[in-house]
């Protein structure tokens, strides 16, 4: 999928998308409408126009998906300066739930699914959404505890379930439904127009800048046809796995972004402001944040493009993408916490982005995969595989 490009090439595509980012993406927000979904979403489609003028497609879909073909490394890079602006990844059409479902239908759809969902969402001219979670007593962190069920109805299935918390349901043009068939977990594309699928509501929530909220989701008596199956029928928990490693991947990349914002912003500050007598800057506790964000960040690049590189040379990640997941989630939220800690008053006012940046972060310790749940799988593998530490 990925282009070869000179070192040069991509030295001069990042800065292109940094100068983006500063002159026309970070402009553009507007920290008091963070919660108003209509004007960021509608705020995004205007930014989208703006960088496709300026030849930066979606970075690393297929060319003939629309995209600049980067390699998973390249993407490192270039999702880092997306990340620095909550508009950015919209804007590059890098953001969840239509990137990765990009990415999970490019390996698994039909020839009709490609037509009629992949391209139109691959151009961004239709939306989709993931459901997999539901409320208690239903699947969150433990996939054995799927409930809703897909019942063979002649050539085709029957959905019921309930699900909540699904990223961008509300603007969805069609819904990827994880569901328990007869063979075991399956995926099944499900129209939002659909009799049988309904929008309970918008589940609010502290985050801001979301393009298209998280909603509750009713399947009643949900009739698909055969061509409604994604991949293969019982292999639904493997493709979500497929799905989720890339996703995971990229959060790390975008929210290094933000998290070095936050920081660079809090430098900027201490550099100035005076306390006892000194500027923040030269307090030994306020250099000792600095240090810790910066070793944090460091690391987090490092971990990330490692599990780039594997990928790029098509090696599992299973393990690998669990630890940078568990690692980077709670290393940028150490550093978000500190920028907000180092400027004040300032830092949990919306004069300055810090509170924003730290409502934003906080639930990828949650999302793909509670910390405490990736770190009991990296555990059972190391003693099941006796793995040198
Ligand atoms: C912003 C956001 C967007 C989301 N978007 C989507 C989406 O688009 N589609 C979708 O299907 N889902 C989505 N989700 C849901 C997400 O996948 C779930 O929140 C996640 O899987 C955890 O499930 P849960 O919330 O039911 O938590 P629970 O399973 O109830 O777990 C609660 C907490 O218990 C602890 N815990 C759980 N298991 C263990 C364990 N084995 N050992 C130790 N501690 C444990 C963890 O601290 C965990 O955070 C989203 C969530 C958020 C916050």
């Amino acid at each position: 999928m990925s282009q070869t490009r000179s070192a040069e090439a991509f030295a001069s595509l990042r800065a292109s998308v940094r100068a983006f980012i500063d002159e026309e993406v970070i402009p553009r927000e507007d920290l008091t409408r963070g919660h108003d979904g209509h004007w960021v979403a509608q705020t995004v489609r205007q930014l989208r126009v703006r960088a496709v003028a300026r030849g930066l497609g979606s970075p690393r879909l297929a060319p003939d998906l629309g995209g600049l073909g980067l390699s998973w490394e390249e993407c490192c890079g270039v999702f880092e300066e997306a990340g620095r602006s909550f508009l950015g990844p919209g804007a590059l059409f890098c953001a969840p739930p239509g990137q990765p479902d990009v990415m999970a239908l490019d390996r698994l759809a039909t020839p009709y699914q490609r037509a009629r969902y992949l391209m139109p969402l691959a151009k961004g001219e239709i939306g989709s959404c993931f459901a997999m979670t539901e409320p208690a007593p239903g699947v969150g962190s433990d996939p054995r505890m799927l409930s809703t069920r897909a019942r063979r109805d002649g050539d085709g299935w029957v959905i019921d379930g309930h699900k909540w918390f699904i990223s961008g349901a509300s603007h969805a043009r069609f819904a990827i439904v994880v569901a328990r068939s007869d063979a075991g977990v399956s995926w099944f594309i499900v129209e939002t127009d659909n009799p049988g699928f309904r929008i309970v509501r918008e589940v609010p929530t502290m985050v801001p800048f979301e393009v298209s909220g998280h909603a509750e989701i009713r399947l009643e008596g949900c009739r698909v046809g055969p061509e409604a199956l994604v991949g293969e029928e019982g292999r639904g928990l493997e493709h979500a796995q497929l799905r989720l490693e890339g996703a995971r991947l990229f959060h790390c990349m975008r929210f290094i972004g933000l998290a070095s914002r936050a920081m660079q912003t809090a430098q900027q500050y201490a550099a100035k402001r005076e306390s006892f007598g000194a500027r923040l800057s030269e307090h030994q506790m306020v250099q000792a944040l600095v240090a810790d964000a910066h070793i944090d960040l460091y690391a987090a690049r490092l971990i990330t493009r490692d599990v780039a590189c594997r990928l790029d040379r098509g090696e599992s990640i299973r393990h690998e993408s669990s630890m940078a997941k568990v690692f980077v989630s709670e290393a940028v939220n150490r550093v978000a916490d500190a920028a907000v800690q180092m400027t004040g008053a300032l830092g949990i006012s919306e004069d300055a982005p810090l509170s924003t940046i730290l409502r934003q972060m906080r639930p990828f310790r949650i999302f793909d995969g509670a910390s405490e749940v990736h770190r009991a799988s990296i555990a059972k593998r190391a003693f099941a595989k006796g793995l040198r530490p």
